[in-house]
């Protein structure tokens, strides 16, 4: 049991229209969310206005998938964090591993569109996680302390807790359907929250939420219900169906 506040992110990745974020955003309207859960969603990014405009949750709120280390400028086809404040997202994913397999972000580059978010005024869900070769290579600790540094090196230790959320998203259980077991999770995410501590403090790593994400869905959200250091999952597929509220409301 923690004080820290059970979080869920939605990541549409690259799925959307106008009638699908519509469809979604209402039925978070609709749902009797609990009062003490936050929720983000990732739309598109031609889609983040709608998004915003349609919500009326106060425990929701909206966050680009991708955003650059720059205002603004010639930097064709980027995204800027002004233009997320500008139409009231007020979260960004960074680090994901589509992003870092497909489009090569390394981690350093991740730091410094993490810092860079947080520095205008955007908070960011970090997204680190290892390739199955490395689990079973039993380096899954040491890839994610690499994904890590970088964003210690540049984000000054009282903004973690307040602005970063870390995904711990094994990369063999994106989009796989073959979800971490709730044991797993815990004891990497532990791990995690120790080697956290090293760096900015016991008090402060405390309250650092860090979630699941891998294939997590309205059936397994409540296996990981005891599971001191899974504060919440961030979600890629199921966030597009009716189950994201069972996941939204898994720890009630
Ligand atoms: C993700 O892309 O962040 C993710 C966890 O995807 P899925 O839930 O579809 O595995």
């Amino acid at each position: 049991s923690s004080n820290r506040t059970f979080f869920v992110g939605g990541n549409f990745k690259l799925n959307g229209s106008k009638k699908l974020i519509t469809e979604i955003v209402e039925r978070l309207n609709n749902a009797d969310l609990p009062s003490d859960v936050e929720v983000v969603i990732a739309p598109p990014a031609p889609y983040l206005a709608l998004a915003v405009s349609l919500n009326k949750s106060k425990q929701v709120s909206v966050a680009g998938q991708n955003t650059y280390v720059k205002a603004s400028g010639a930097y064709t086809g980027e995204n800027s964090v002004e233009f997320l404040k500008d139409v009231g997202a007020k979260w960004v994913i960074l680090g994901h591993s589509e992003r870092r397999s497909y489009f090569h972000e390394d981690s350093e580059l991740i730091a410094e569109k993490t810092k860079f978010a947080i520095d205008s005024g955007v908070k960011v869900i970090l997204c680190v996680g290892e390739l199955l070769e490395e689990r079973k290579a039993g380096i899954t600790l040491s890839v994610v302390e690499k994904q890590l540094d970088p964003v210690f090196a540049k984000v000054p230790k009282e903004k973690w807790a307040s602005d970063i959320v870390v995904a711990y998203e094994p990369v063999w259980a994106i989009g796989t359907g073959l979800a971490a077991t709730p044991d797993d999770a815990e004891e990497t995410q532990l791990a995690i929250r120790k080697y956290i501590a090293t760096k900015i403090g016991e008090a402060e790593a405390q309250k650092v939420r860090i979630l699941y994400g891998g294939s997590a869905n309205g059936k397994n959200a409540t296996s990981f219900k005891d599971k001191k250091d899974v504060d919440g999952f961030l979600v890629g597929g199921a966030s597009l169906k009716p189950e994201f509220i069972d996941i939204i409301k898994s720890r009630q």
